[in-house]
Order: C-alpha cells, then sequence, then structure tokens
C-alpha cells in the first residue's frame, strides 16, 4: 500500500518532467555563423520569433556588419 501511494506522487512528476522536456525541445533554436573564414563570428538563437531570426541571421552572416577594416 506504502510504494502505491509513493507512486501515486511520483508518476504526475515524471510526467512533468518529461512534459517540460518535451516542451523545451520544441523550442527553435538555431545556430548561424560568418561564412567568412576566420572570422568566428557566430550567433546562437534560442526561441527567437521568426522577425528576430531573420534579422539576426542577416547580421551574422553579413561580414561587413561585424568584420571590421578587414
Ligand atoms: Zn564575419
Amino acid at each position: 500500500m506504502a510504494l502505491l501511494i509513493t507512486l501515486a506522487f511520483i508518476l504526475p512528476g515524471i510526467a512533468a518532467t518529461v512534459a517540460a522536456y518535451a516542451q523545451r525541445r520544441n523550442v527553435p533554436r538555431a545556430t548561424v555563423t560568418c561564412p567568412v573564414d576566420g572570422c568566428g563570428a557566430r550567433i546562437d538563437m534560442t526561441g527567437a520569433a521568426p522577425t528576430e531570426r531573420s534579422r539576426l541571421t542577416a547580421l551574422a552572416t553579413d561580414h561587413s556588419r561585424h568584420g571590421g577594416a578587414l
């Protein structure tokens, strides 16, 4: 009986953990790096809205915006 009561408390906790993990996996994330060799500029995006994602992608791939005089 004690085991059943323990399971009744533990199982919802496990279900909530699994649900939270699945939700985290659905968060859109992407890494965009500069195409210029040796630049190393990169932007990691997590949960960015589509408009923000395209803005950051344009920023990361446009070397003139972070390459300085090089
Ligand atoms: Zn660059």
